[in-house]
């Protein structure tokens, strides 16, 4: 687990990010890797729901035209 950040991210992890480097660095970049993935998996949960809430608006709308029907 990174040493590079106070976060505690054991357990969180795949089991895969041992083989990881710490960090990637460079300016605008995430210093601990595992702090990235974690909002990295944060962001994909939040636009999963945006899509899913867009995919039940379009079944609404088709099921609102084939009533006009
Ligand atoms: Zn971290």
């Amino acid at each position: 687990m990174p040493r590079i950040c106070a976060t505690d991210h054991s357990g969180k992890m795949p089991a895969t990010f041992n083989a990881l480097p710490e960090s990637q660095g460079g300016v605008g970049r995430h210093k601990c890797a595992a702090c990235a993935y974690d909002l990295g998996r944060s962001e994909a949960t939040a636009a999963e729901e945006r899509l899913r809430e867009r995919v039940r608006k379009l079944e609404a709308e088709l099921r609102d035209l084939k009533s006009r029907q």
